[in-house]
C-alpha cells in the first residue's frame, strides 16, 4: 500500500517516534496520511462539522511500520452519511451500509475502509455482544481491547495528524506490550474473545502479555466457552499462520485455555517415564514441528497437519518392557480423529479437512523409508498413495525431524534427499503421481467375456501391483502382456 518512499518514512517513524520526538513524530504521521482517503475524509468532515478520527489496528501498524488493509474511521456523528460522501468523491464508489451497526464499508481497490459513530459498551454476563450506545471518542477508546488498538489520529483540519492515546499506546508498543486499557478481568468478562486476541497478537508481534492481563486470562479462562466456535477457529488460525505459532500455543497451554478450547492437544502435554524410559513430551515436539514446518510452507492446511500428526500418540500410547513406549498406529488412529477435532473446532469438512487426514495417515511412511534401503518400489507406493500431495507430505516429514543429535538429523536429512532425488526418477518414468489403470474394469469385461464381478476387480489389482512392484512399467503394452500371462496363471483365458 505505501510507496517505498513512505516505507523509508515508516521506519523513521519506528526510530524517532520511538525516541517519542512528537514533532519528528508529527511531520512523519502527516506524511503517511497522504492517501486520498485521509484528505478526503478531512474535507468531508469538516464540511459536514463533525470530528473523524483513523483508530486501531491501522495506526498500530503504522507504527510497527506493518503493512495493514483495513482502515477504521471513528466518526462523532451520523457516519454513514460521511461514508456515503466519501465514496461519492472518490469515484461513486459502492458503500455496504449495516444499519443495525450503524456501520458503513467501501472497498477501494485492495484497502477496506470502515466509517463507523463513536460508541461505548455495555455487556450482558451470557454474551460477547455488547448493547451500544452513541459515544464520545473516549468512550470509543475506553471500548478497545488493548492499548496499542485504542490509538486514534485526528483527521480535521485543525490539529490533523495529532495522536490520541490515552492509555500510553505507544510506551506498550516501545515496550512489546500487550495490556487492556481497562481492568483485564472485566474487559475480559465482557468479551472473552479477547483473551484470543491477546494471544494472537502476542504471537503475531512476538509481544510479552503484560502480567497483569496474562493473570487475567487465567482467572477467566472458562468465559471462553461463551465465544463462538468459529470466532475461536479463526484466532487459531491466525495463531498457526504467524511466523514461530508455538509462541501461541504456548500461552494458550499456560492460560489454560488449550485444555478448554482444545482438549486434544492439551492431552499431548507430559513425560511418563517407566523404569528409567521415558518418552518425549509430544505437545513440544509438536510445536517445533510446527515452527519448522511454518519455515518451509505458509499452507495453513499443511500447517494443520503439523499440529495435528502426532494427536493420537496419547490414545495409542503402549509401554512394553522390551522396547519401551510404543505409539503403534497413530497415524491411523489420528487420521481417524481429524474429523471429529475439525467438526468440534467448526473448521470445513470438506477436502482440506480430507488433506490434512492424507497428511497424518501418510506422515510416517517417508519417514520409514529413508531409513531403510530406498527401493523403487517402496518410493512407487508411497508415489501412489500420496499422488499430487507427495511434495507437501515430504516437506512435513522433513520438520518432523526434531532430534537434538546433530549428526542423526543430518543423517535423516540426506536420507530424505535420496528419497526425493528417487521419488523424481521414478515419476520421470512411471508416471505413478496421477495413476490411471493402463487398462480398464470394462474392457477386461469384454475381452474375456466375463460379468462384471470381484475378478475383474482382481485383474486390475494385479496388474497395478505389478506396476507399483516394478514387474511392468506403467504403460498400456507391458499391462496387457501382463494381464494375459496373470489370467493364465488362474485359468481365465479368452473364449474365441
Ligand atoms: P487484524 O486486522 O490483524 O485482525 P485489528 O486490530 O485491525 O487486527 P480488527 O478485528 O480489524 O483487528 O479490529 C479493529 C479494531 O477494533 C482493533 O484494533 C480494536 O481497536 C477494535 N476491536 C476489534 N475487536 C475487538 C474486541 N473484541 N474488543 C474490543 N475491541 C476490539
Amino acid at each position: 500500500m505505501f510507496s517505498d518512499k513512505e516505507h523509508e518514512i515508516n521506519s523513521i517513524i519506528k526510530q524517532s517516534h520511538l525516541k517519542h520526538d512528537n514533532i519528528t513524530y508529527l511531520s512523519i504521521v502527516k506524511e503517511n496520511l497522504k492517501h486520498p482517503i485521509f484528505k478526503t475524509v478531512s474535507l468531508i468532515a469538516e464540511k459536514n462539522c463533525v470530528d473523524a478520527y483513523v483508530i486501531g489496528g491501522f495506526v498500530r501498524d503504522l507504527i510497527l511500520n506493518r503493512n495493514s488493509k483495513d482502515i477504521d474511521f471513528v466518526i462523532l456523528g451520523d457516519a454513514i452519511s460521511i461514508a456515503q460522501q466519501v465514496a461519492n468523491k472518490l469515484g461513486g464508489l459502492k458503500v455496504s451500509i449495516f444499519k443495525t451497526f450503524g456501520t458503513a464499508m467501501i472497498k477501494y481497490r485492495d484497502l477496506e475502509f470502515e466509517f463507523v459513530g463513536a460508541r461505548k459498551e455495555s455487556y450482558n454476563s451470557d454474551s460477547r455482544k455488547p448493547i451500544v450506545q452513541t459515544g464520545t471518542l473516549t468512550e470509543d477508546q475506553n471500548r478497545r481491547d488493548f492499548t496499542i488498538n485504542a490509538l486514534a489520529i485526528k483527521l480535521n483540519k485543525e490539529n490533523f495528524g495529532e495522536l490520541l492515546d490515552p492509555f500510553n499506546g505507544i510506551t506498550d508498543i516501545n515496550n512489546k506490550i500487550i495490556r487492556t486499557p481497562l481492568e483485564p478481568n472485566i474487559t475480559f468478562s465482557d468479551d472473552p474473545l479477547r483473551m484470543m486476541r491477546a494471544i494472537r497478537f502476542a504471537t503475531q508481534l512476538k509481544f510479552t502479555i503484560h502480567d497483569d492481563t496474562l493473570q487475567a486470562i487465567i482467572d477467566n479462562k472458562e468465559r471462553i466457552k461463551i465465544v463462538s466456535k468459529e470466532r475461536i477457529a479463526d484466532e487459531l488460525n491466525k495463531i498457526i499462520l504467524s511466523e514461530k505459532p508455538s509462541i501461541g500455543f504456548k500461552i494458550l497451554e499456560k492460560t489454560g485455555l488449550l485444555a478448554v478450547i482444545f482438549p486434544e492437544l492439551h492431552n499431548l502435554k507430559g513425560i511418563e517415564k517407566r523404569n528409567g524410559r521415558a518418552h518425549k513430551d509430544n505437545f513440544y515436539h509438536t510445536l517445533e514441528v510446527l515452527d519448522q514446518l511454518a519455515i518451509n510452507s505458509n499452507d495453513l492446511w499443511l500447517r494443520w497437519a503439523a499440529l495435528l500428526h502426532d494427536i493420537a500418540k496419547p490414545a495409542t500410547k503402549r509401554y512394553d518392557p522390551k522396547i519401551g513406549w510404543t505409539f503403534h498406529s497413530h497415524n491411523f488412529v489420528g487420521e481417524k480423529m481429524v474429523p471429529t477435532i475439525f467438526k468440534a473446532l467448526k473448521l470445513p469438512q470438506n477436502e482440506k479437512m480430507k488433506f490434512v487426514q492424507k497428511m497424518v495417515g501418510l506422515h510416517m511412511r517417508p519417514i520409514v523409508l529413508s531409513q531403510e534401503i530406498v527401493t523403487d518400489s517402496a518410493v512407487r507406493r508411497l508415489l501412489f498413495e500420496a499422488g499430487d500431495d507427495i511434495d507437501p507430505l515430504m516437506t512435513l516429514c522433513e520438520a518432523d525431524i526434531t532430534s537434538k543429535n546433530e549428526e542423526k538429523v543430518n543423517l535423516f536429512l540426506k536420507n530424505f534427499k535420496k528419497v526425493r532425488r528417487k521419488l523424481k526418477e521414478i515419476e520421470q518414468k512411471d508416471k505413478i503421481r496421477n495413476f490411471q489403470p493402463p487398462i480398464s474394469g470394462d474392457e477386461i469385461i469384454k475381452y474375456f467375456s466375463l460379468p462384471p464381478s470381484k475378478i475383474v476387480g482382481d485383474i486390475k489389482a494385479a496388474i497395478k501391483e505389478a506396476i507399483l512392484d516394478g514387474k511392468i512399467h506403467n504403460n498400456r503394452d507391458e499391462a496387457w502382456g501382463y494381464m494375459l500371462e496373470y489370467c493364465k496363471s488362474i485359468g481365465i483365458e479368452k473364449n474365441y
